[in-house]
């Protein structure tokens, strides 16, 4: 394992006389390595499985593992679960056996080679098994429910499986913090002390208060930082990366967490769930039209709207369609991560904290400060770094204050 050269051996305690970080170079030069063969490895992976659904669909092997999965004896009466079921998981089982090449180069050896990862290959084997099990419970769920609904209800199943969507995307983010999170990562309640304390203030000046601020471990697999809001309701909090709880000083941290804590007073994450249900019911009524037609095309063997042997065409309409309009869902969390950077600036009048705060990021997790903008566009659901430091540094110019230098009472 390769330590990464920028950044301060990590220690138990913040480090609250270190020097503000800058931006290094030879990281800087890294970091554009790294995004390219990222970049390269995602268009491969789509590639793969873009080339994967037409071959399945030209040589017609969608209806063959129909017909095949029914001889077997698996077609039930009066409703096909255990067909619906075994044809969902062949789709999702060959889709992880044809790229695990892929995830394992851009998973573990890519993350090792550039000093970003601390895993053992038996350790991420296991995260991907974890990842798959995921995959396989929801995804057969949601094959199961919009297959029932395609049969019982075949002109509004798409507006009941967009509500089913959002019923569960809410269930779902509830959960994730207590459920889902702690598969793959230990949280602890942040130790009562300076940082926490500074946290309950912020979040009492901004009239609101936090269920509590997590830190996650994530120091044994990763040197990479981050740090999110997350959760609804009785599960709404703030979880850190030791990664950055150890490396940062405590004046950079309080940084992090007024920007979570601005994704808080602005209720981002119902925000996000509602762009996400808008684009899910678009997507879902484009598809609607294009089944519709498909099927009633006699010569393409399908049985019906509800046959099972349309998921493949289902699986191309919808990544066809979250293809097109990624770079709109990114947009818009590009333009809510800024909204919580000025929060972050506003509440904490600090910008040469939030600055360096940044650069240690930029150094810490490879990231380019100025990737290619139509890259950016694209692809990013954040600002690129570069842009939240001219931020912070538009800020100060136009405040022309800066915290003083002595210490908060
Ligand atoms: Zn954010």
């Amino acid at each position: 394992m390769t330590d990464i050269a920028s950044s301060p051996t990590p220690t138990p305690e913040a480090q609250p006389s270190a020097p503000a970080a800058t931006i290094d170079p030879a990281r800087q030069a890294q970091a554009k390595r790294y995004a390219g063969l990222r970049r390269v490895l995602s268009l491969v992976d789509l590639a793969v499985g873009a080339v994967a659904l037409v071959v399945v669909l030209v040589l017609g092997l969608h209806l063959r593992l129909r017909d095949a999965l029914t001889s077997a004896g698996l077609g039930g009466q009066p409703w096909p679960f255990v067909l619906i079921a075994a044809y969902a998981a062949v789709y999702i089982l060959g889709y992880t056996v044809l790229t695990f090449p892929l995830a394992i180069y851009g998973g573990f050896v890519l993350p090792h080679r550039f000093g970003l990862s601390r895993q053992g290959f038996g350790g991420w084997l296991g995260d991907q098994g974890k990842g798959l099990l995921l995959s396989l419970l929801f995804g057969l769920a949601v094959v199961e429910v919009m297959y029932l609904l395609l049969a019982k209800q075949p002109l509004t199943w798409w507006l009941w499986v967009a509500g089913i969507a959002l019923i569960f995307t809410v269930v779902l983010a509830n959960l994730a913090p207590v459920l889902l999170l702690p598969l793959f990562y230990k949280l602890t309640p942040m130790p009562e002390g300076e940082l926490r304390d500074r946290l309950l203030r912020m979040a009492e000046r901004a009239h609101t208060q936090v269920r509590g601020v997590y830190v996650m471990n994530m120091s044994r697999k990763t040197s990479e930082g981050n740090a999110a809001l997350m959760g609804l309701g009785n599960t709404r909090r703030i979880v850190v990366g030791d990664t950055i709880v150890q490396e940062y000083t405590p004046d950079e941290i309080e940084v992090v967490l007024a920007h979570e804590l601005g994704h808080h007073v602005h209720a981002d994450i119902w925000k996000g769930i509602a762009v996400q249900t808008a684009l899910t019911l678009g997507g879902l009524a484009l598809v609607n039209l294009a089944l519709h037609a498909i099927v009633a095309h006699a010569g393409f063997g399908f049985h019906g709207l509800a046959d099972i042997a349309t998921l493949p065409v289902l699986l191309a309409l919808f990544g066809i369609y979250g293809f097109v309009t990624g770079p709109l869902g990114n947009t818009y969390s590009r333009i809510i991560e800024r909204q919580a950077d000025q929060y972050a600036l506003d509440m904490t009048r600090d910008p040469a904290s939030f600055i360096s705060a940044f650069n240690r990021l930029a150094n810490q997790n490879l990231a380019q400060l100025d990737p290619n903008p139509i890259i950016e566009a694209l692809f990013y659901d954040h600002p690129a770094v570069g842009k939240r430091i001219r931020h912070a540094e538009q800020w100060q110019a136009a405040h022309q204050t800066t915290r003083p230098v002595a210490p908060k009472p």
